[in-house]
């Protein structure tokens, strides 16, 4: 009988208890052998070798949830500082609280583990007040079962490469910033990475897209995270983490990427 099921395949490598790489994919049942393998290439690829990989694979059912990709746009700001003042600007048009949109900064650029280490998953926000949401401050909350369809992630790798996009991690970014936009109760998302060599952040909401930045955050820094804003009137924040952890989404259409736009002409488009 052929098997029907989609299966959620995630991978995590660590060495000496230290994460070093993780991935995870959606994929139709004949497709689980070749994605494991292709993950634990993944793994092994990576300069620090691992010594421990885990692989789980588990059935989603037969009909993840469909999404369509949030459009994307690069602004064009070379210097950190104006850039984070741009995404001020971006976070205020949707009605974040100043307070909130500090607070967030703040944790990013800090760690925003009670340690003062990089949480594993992010920080979820009350837009209005800038409080704290998430149950465990220590790890965020995790997004997780979510991936490009296969033809549409071809399509969006080619798009995004024709911008002058063609590192992996964008695409990835956009799939988690896609499911996390349609999220009950989500007004907005910010990330910048923690990876020290890797500069570029976001913001990203339904209403404005995926709007990139190249220098969101200074070469060489380890501090780097994700918010989730959330409207405090329409969340509930039991149901949105058990959207975000565990409900499957396949991002089932590529959205439009814009050329790169100069920050002044974007916000004027959203006024
Ligand atoms: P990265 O873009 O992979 O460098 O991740 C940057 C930060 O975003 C990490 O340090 C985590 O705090 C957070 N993060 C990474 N992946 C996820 C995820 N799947 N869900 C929620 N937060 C995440």
């Amino acid at each position: 009988m052929i098997d029907q099921n989609f299966y959620s395949i995630r991978m995590h490598a660590s060495a000496l208890g230290l994460h070093i790489s993780g991935a995870e994919r959606i994929v139709s049942a004949e497709k689980t052998d070749r994605t494991v393998s292709e993950l634990i290439g993944r793994a092994k690829s990576k300069e620090c070798r691992p010594d421990r990989i885990t692989v789980a694979i588990e059935s989603v059912g037969t009909m993840p949830r469909a999404l369509k990709a949030l459009d994307v746009v690069t602004l064009d700001v070379s210097e950190t500082s104006r850039a984070r003042l741009v995404v001020t600007d971006i976070l205020s048009h949707l009605d974040v609280a100043d307070s909130a949109i500090a607070q967030a900064m703040h944790w990013l650029s800090n760690g925003a583990a009670p340690s003062g280490d990089n949480m594993r998953g992010a920080l979820i926000m009350d837009a209005s007040t800038g409080e704290r949401l998430e149950p465990d401050q220590t790890r965020g909350v995790r997004a997780s079962r979510f991936d490009w369809s296969e033809e549409e992630g071809t399509l969006i790798r080619k798009k995004l490469a024709e911008q002058g996009l063609s590192h992996f991690r964008t695409s990835e970014a956009l799939a988690l910033a896609s499911k996390i936009a349609h999220g009950p109760g989500v007004i907005a998302e910010l990330c910048w990475s923690d990876d020290p060599d890797y500069t570029a952040g976001y913001v990203a909401s339904l209403r404005t897209g995926y709007v990139r930045f190249p220098f969101l955050k200074p070469l060489g820094s380890k501090k780097g995270g994700r918010t989730v804003f959330v409207d405090p009137r329409s969340a509930d924040i039991p149901s949105l983490i058990r959207y975000l952890e565990t409900e499957a989404v396949l991002i089932s259409e590529a959205g439009i990427c814009n050329p790169a736009k100069d920050p002044g002409s974007f916000l004027a488009g959203l006024a």
